[in-house]
């Protein structure tokens, strides 16, 4: 045979090459001790007395020894001599079984053995390829026997068991190609399971570390379904945000991508295979998506063997994934897969609810808590980014500051709570009557601030009379609650052409209000600095 035996050992990937020689190396000395053991204690049976199996096994001892040596000595993976060493484990067996009666022989169980071994710890093919090979020496070794040219030393109970029928030799050579086909079919059974497990494995490792990444709740979704899509090869599959009362939120995910779906009102109400996912909070599976799960037939139409796993957050079911593998429908959605989309769902379920609690506190940290209007670090955040805005665009930019009359005094005879009912409601004025592009702010204690982007001095003015106008007539109903207010403006590039000097100036205007009576607004007069004027100038900013 001039080809190799084997490539040994094309790597199922389970465990390392090293490891499984080692083993083998083991069953070899096991086969070796085996026979010699036997050959001491029963020779009648065996037909063979130790000396005449002990020169072979000897050598082939000693050639595995030195495979051994080499191998260990060798930096590289050392496919060759372990394929060698297989070739000399058949030519081996091959002798020891003729010395003891040919196929009649018990040592054709180590043939056996062999295959079984070589089928499990290298591969399939490197399996078959041995039985081919085992089968090769037992049709050759036999031929040899019948034709004299190996002398015939049968044991004793073997004596006059006549010649070896043809259909023994052919039963022992389907009996070496069929163990290594049944060894093979029955081990991939468990490595597939395995190899498919390491897949979810990797998948979800990759998952995770890109949803490390992720700062958003709405960033979340597309991950969790591209994992799910490229692990679990699905035809489809679907986030879905909500609960019993109604979904909120689905994303679809789908070889294409994933993107929010728009949901129908009809479609919001969650259907019952949704609502028996989240109220058993255990994977639900259909074949078939009935008519009636409206809002998981518009997300996955026509969906088949869907796989419906819950995602729990603080011991609430707050959402599901939803995985269609598509086929026919005896396609099969195994434990193990179910229980690997579950993981997926419970890391999903995490990543949402931190980045949830990310962008929650992110919130808080730019808004009043009392107000609930964006605080002074949004503030300077918002008018640094307006001023450069400003002076890109040569729109301007005005700043209104506004301050509670007298509010120590309401503080004083109100008590402090009717004091914050106050500051509660100009909040809300100003929230409420501003565009989409101004920013109202609590400045601090009872000052406001707005920037009102594109917005001259005189449209400020207008927009701050009438707020003042509200909310001195806010209270109506309860005088005592009734406040004025006085507000100072300044304007890009009217007075300022700085971040600074706009807030100085609008200050300044505040102070002339106060000075002239309070319950009024004045506008900044004074314009920017002569040295300001000439940047503005350099800039191409009009004055
Ligand atoms: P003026 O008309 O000159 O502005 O008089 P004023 O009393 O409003 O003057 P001042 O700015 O000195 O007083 C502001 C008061 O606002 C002092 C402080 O106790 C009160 N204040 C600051 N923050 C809050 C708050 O969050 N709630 C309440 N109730 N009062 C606050
Ligand atoms: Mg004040
Ligand atoms: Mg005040």
């Amino acid at each position: 045979m001039t080809q190799p035996v084997t490539e040994p050992v094309e790597t199922s990937g389970l465990v390392p090459l090293a490891e499984r020689t080692n083993v083998l190396q083991a069953f070899r000395l096991t086969m070796v001790a085996a026979v010699l053991i036997c050959a001491q204690l029963w020779p009648a049976t065996l037909g063979a007395p130790q000396q005449a199996l002990a020169p072979i096994t000897a050598g082939y001892a000693l050639l595995t020894a030195a495979v051994e040596v080499v191998r260990r000595s060798l930096k590289r993976r050392s496919l060759a001599l372990v394929g060698a060493l297989l070739l000399a484990d058949g030519l081996w067996i091959a002798a020891v079984v003729a010395r003891t009666g040919g196929p009649r022989s018990l040592l054709t169980v180590l043939v056996g053995l062999h295959v079984v071994a070589v089928t499990l710890l290298a591969s399939y093919r490197t399996g078959l390829k041995i039985a081919v090979w085992h089968s090769l020496l037992f049709v050759v070794a036999h031929t040899l026997r019948e034709a004299g040219v190996i002398p015939e030393w049968d044991p004793p109970a073997l004596a006059g068991a006549g010649a070896v029928p043809n259909s023994m030799v052919v039963s022992g050579v389907v009996t070496f190609l069929v163990l290594a086909v049944g060894t093979a079919a029955f081990s991939s059974l468990n490595e597939r399971e395995l190899r498919r497990s390491r897949r979810g494995l990797r998948g979800l490792v990759a998952m995770g570390s890109e949803l490390q990444d992720v700062r958003s709740p709405d960033d979340v979704g597309p991950v969790v379904l591209r994992s799910v899509l490229a692990t679990f090869s699905a035809r489809r599959a679907a986030l879905v945000i909500g609960d019993q009362s109604g979904v909120r939120e689905v994303w679809v995910g789908t070889a294409e991508g994933a993107r929010p779906s728009a949901l129908g009102p009809e479609e919001k109400m969650p259907g019952k295979l949704l609502c028996r996912c989240w109220t058993e909070r255990q994977p639900q599976l259909a074949r078939m998506l009935s008519p009636h799960d409206r809002m998981l037939q518009a997300a996955l139409p026509g969906g088949r063997n869907v796989v419906v796993v819950p995602m729990v957050a603080h011991g609430r079911a707050f959402g599901a994934l939803v995985v269609e593998h598509g086929g026919g429908l005896d396609e099969v959605m195994n434990a193990s897969r179910v229980n690997a989309l579950l993981e997926f769902a419970a890391h999903g379920a995490l990543a949402i609810r931190n980045a949830t609690l990310l962008a929650e506190v992110e919130r808080l940290a730019r808004v009043d808590g009392l107000t609930g209007l964006p605080n002074r670090r949004t503030f300077d955040e918002t008018l640094d980014r307006e001023v450069v805005r400003a002076a890109r665009s040569g729109e301007p930019l005005s700043l209104v500051m506004l301050d509670v009359d007298h509010f120590k005094r309401i503080n004083d005879t109100l008590g402090h709570a009717g004091g914050d009912e106050i500051l509660r409601t100009i909040g809300r004025i100003l929230a409420t009557s501003l565009r989409q592009i101004d920013l109202p702010a609590r400045f601090g204690g009872e000052e406001f601030a707005l920037v009102l982007p594109d917005c001259t001095g005189t449209a400020a003015l207008r927009l701050t009379e009438n707020l003042r106008q509200a909310i001195a007539s806010a209270h109506g109903n309860r005088p005592e609650l009734a406040v004025t207010v006085s507000a100072g403006i300044s304007t890009i590039p009217r007075n300022a052409l700085t971040g600074a000097e706009l807030l100085k100036h609008a200050d300044e205007a505040l102070y002339l209000s106060k000075r002239d009576g309070r319950d009024r607004a004045t506008l900044a007069m004074r314009r920017p600095p002569r040295a300001e004027v000439e940047a503005a100038d350099h800039l191409g900013i009009p004055a």
